[in-house]
């Protein structure tokens, strides 16, 4: 075995121990961030037998360090992938995950069908879904409302940096974009909804992720992601569309709940990609 090959494996085993979910993958992502380069040269330095000089060891060393006291990966890179985008993350903004980029594809044969719709994304953390849809849905008219300041500004600069045209507000989801009232084809929203008191297992959420992003205000965790939904049908034209991440344990109650609203027709649940109950959408009625 190779000298870089022995490196990530010995970093690798660091982060294994320390509990880290994804240690190898982890790994290869700091060294090329040590390395400034992405993980494809790395692979490549792997097989062409190179080796990175002291100061990037050095640098590497340190980063492994810190994920193994489960300090976000994403807060070490400084980056967090969502759709076709890299977003810059780091402590005060929630990381986007995944499971959330379904939302997305939720929504895009609505906007496809729209000339120029008009889309809100209320609690937008570091703005993932507001951007993604700018990005994907050039024609869309975007809008964005997020409580926290810091969160806010990390939203902005994603927005500034990425050149894309949203406007991000930093409001509280409940009473942002009055001037919308009854106009809105299309609303997205991430809320927190973690029931309180079940904190979660990862140090790199519990520890690392805002507060106010995760938790939804009650023991079932809906009161946050219900008063969201509220604002949302203040916000949607008649026959708008409502799409909402919610835990894989609200499957049934979300949808329930929304149905009783008596605001909303055709409440259906969506499953993410690894077929977890993840995304409730409605109809505004
Ligand atoms: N998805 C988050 C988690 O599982 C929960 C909070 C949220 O996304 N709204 O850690």
């Amino acid at each position: 075995m190779n000298e870089l090959r022995l490196l990530l494996r010995d970093a690798s085993l660091r982060l294994s121990h320390a509990g880290v979910g994804s240690p190898d993958t982890d790994a290869i992502a700091l060294l090329a961030h040590a390395w400034s380069t992405d993980v494809a040269e790395v692979r490549r330095a792997e097989v062409l037998g190179r080796v990175p000089d002291g100061v990037v060891l050095q640098r590497f060393s340190a980063l492994i360090d810190e994920r193994a006291t489960r300090v976000p990966l994403q807060h070490l890179t400084g980056r967090a992938a969502f759709r076709h985008l890299e977003l810059a993350v780091g402590p005060g903004v929630f990381v986007p995950r995944p499971e959330t980029e379904i939302l997305v594809d939720l929504v895009a044969p609505t906007l496809r069908s729209i000339a120029a719709p008009v889309v809100v994304d209320l609690c937008a953390g570091s703005g993932a879904l507001a951007l993604a849809v700018k990005d994907e849905h050039p024609s869309a008219a975007v809008y964005a409302a997020e409580l926290s300041p810091d969160a806010c500004a990390w939203a902005q600069a994603n927005r500034d940096r990425l050149g894309l045209d949203v406007r991000i507000r930093c409001e509280d989801a409940l009473t942002a974009f009055p001037e919308l009232e009854g106009q809105v084809d299309v609303v997205l929203s991430n809320p927190p909804y973690i029931p309180v008191g079940m904190v979660p297992i990862d140090p790199e959420v519990r520890d690392h992720d805002p507060q106010i992003a995760l938790y939804g205000g009650s023991e079932d965790g809906l009161r946050i992601p219900l008063q969201v939904a509220e604002r949302a049908a203040q916000l949607l034209r008649p026959g708008g569309l409502v799409v909402m991440e919610h835990a894989s344990s609200q499957g049934d109650s979300l949808p329930a709940r929304l149905s009783t609203q008596g605001l909303w027709d055709d409440v259906a649940d969506h499953r993410d990609l690894t077929a977890l109950p993840r995304a409730v959408s409605a109809r505004r009625r």
